[in-house]
């Protein structure tokens, strides 16, 4: 194969798309970063802070912000989905269909002038625990930093009253859809991960117990961004959350929902009840687990935990969350393995440390590749000049993410160059 001049497509703007898009365009190659939501970041955006090293996603992320700003290589299509790829390594082609944004970003809209709109929306970024207007800002971190119409959520009313409270031009509510049709040298999927649907945990209270969360609202209740300013609250009555049950391998290493160990959700408890530690010297957290799985140097996070003694660990698989008669706690049974005994424990909130699922379980890339069962991309990928990145491959946190992204670049431009 002869060099490419080619740009290189990356589907999925979260970190590891990100990663891969700096990493190929700052040693000279151009970049089309497809993101389907209204900003980059995707699912680190809305952790409080990523292990090992408890680092607010602000770190990583500003850094690659700004690199993918000043770099001139790197084109990025928010709102965008890559719906058709034909041909072969070095050279595909890609359609991109790209939904409307409905603000032109030829003016910064005014939050304050904006909280006079009445229709409202779920915030997905806060896990739907509160509410943005119709019109709104995705987060504070957004990139590109601009507001983006709900259309569905915006009342006529409303769609009228934005003339008087945005300057003119800056919203255009005719903004059509676009397709383009572009070509590219090699493509890297990044589409990354979802967590598990836990209201298909029926035993485990999600969605009939108003105090069972998940580990990914917990990380919102735990942000100063977050639906409560970063207070860890019980979501029935608003009261900061003192005796704490987490309830790891929800769904995960289990034949009836995900057969497959999810890699990161210990890590993300002891995180958590870290978190809950640092608020509240007097909360208290119970761990109930199969196996702790801390992976290399992150050994030492789990054994700090245990000289907590606020903190304990019970080994046993949780078999039923359920309120108690008189109220919203939560009653909490399980089986210790170590003794034998069925243990009742009462808890004013659950989290379930539910698993990952890759997005190409949904929504497949529109080219013939391989998947697993569970609908990983299987491998590198079996297509010369297609590479899979990060969690689209298996599930792995954030610094195994971005190693495996730059390895997916650098892939890619062996391709471009001839080297496969
Ligand atoms: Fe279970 Fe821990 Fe694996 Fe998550 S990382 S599936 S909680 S063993």
């Amino acid at each position: 194969m002869q060099a490419s001049s080619k740009p290189i497509l990356v589907i999925g703007g979260g970190v590891a798309g990100m990663t891969a898009a700096v990493e190929a365009a700052e040693v000279g190659f151009h970049v089309l970063l497809v993101e389907q939501e209204p900003s980059l970041g995707g699912r680190v955006t809305r952790a409080h802070r990523y292990f090992p090293k408890m680092c607010p996603p602000t770190c990583g992320f500003e850094i690659n912000v700004r690199r993918i700003r000043q770099n001139p290589r790197i084109q990025v299509h928010t709102l965008a989905t890559v719906e058709e790829i034909s041909g072969t390594a070095g050279a595909f082609k890609a359609r991109i269909r790209i939904r409307p944004r409905y603000v032109t970003g030829s003016h910064s809209l005014d939050d304050a002038a904006l909280a006079q709109l009445t229709s409202e929306r779920d915030d997905d970024f806060n896990e739907g625990m509160s509410k943005t207007k119709a019109v709104y800002l995705p987060h504070d971190m957004a990139y590109p930093p601009l507001h983006v119409v709900d259309r569905e959520a915006l009342s006529d009313g409303d769609a009228e009253a934005l003339s008087t409270l945005c300057p003119p031009g800056s919203v255009d509510l005719d903004m059509a859809e676009e397709e383009i049709e572009v070509e590219v040298g090699a493509v890297i999927v990044a589409t990354g991960w979802r967590p598990y649907d836990a209201t298909r945990l029926e035993n485990l209270g999600f969605g009939r117990c108003e105090n069972v969360i998940t580990n990914v609202m917990m990380e919102r209740l735990a942000a100063p961004g977050g639906p409560t300013g970063g207070k860890i609250v019980r979501p029935s009555d608003g009261q900061a959350a003192l005796n704490v049950a987490f309830v790891q391998c929800a769904g995960s290493r289990d034949e009836n929902h995900l057969p497959y160990c999810s890699a990161v959700c210990c890590m993300a408890s002891l995180k958590q009840a870290r978190y809950l530690r640092e608020e509240n010297p007097d909360a208290q957290a119970t761990l109930f687990y199969i196996d702790i799985r801390t992976i290399g140097r992150e050994e030492s996070f789990y054994y700090d935990l245990l000289e907590d003694d606020h903190v304990s660990f019970v080994k046993g698989k949780v078999a039923q969350v359920d309120e108690v008669a008189d109220g919203k706690d939560l009653s909490v049974d399980v089986e210790d393995t170590l003794n034998g005994e069925t243990l009742h424990g009462t808890f004013d909130l659950v989290v379930l440390a539910t698993g990952i699922v890759p997005n190409t379980a949904d929504v497949k890339i529109p080219y013939e590749l391989t998947y697993d069962e569970y609908g990983f991309v299987d491998g590198s990928t079996n297509v010369e000049g297609i590479y899979a990145a990060g969690c689209a491959k298996r599930p792995c946190d954030v610094s195994r993410t971005t190693k495996d992204s730059t390895a997916a670049a650098l892939k890619a431009i062996q391709c471009l160059q001839g080297g496969e």
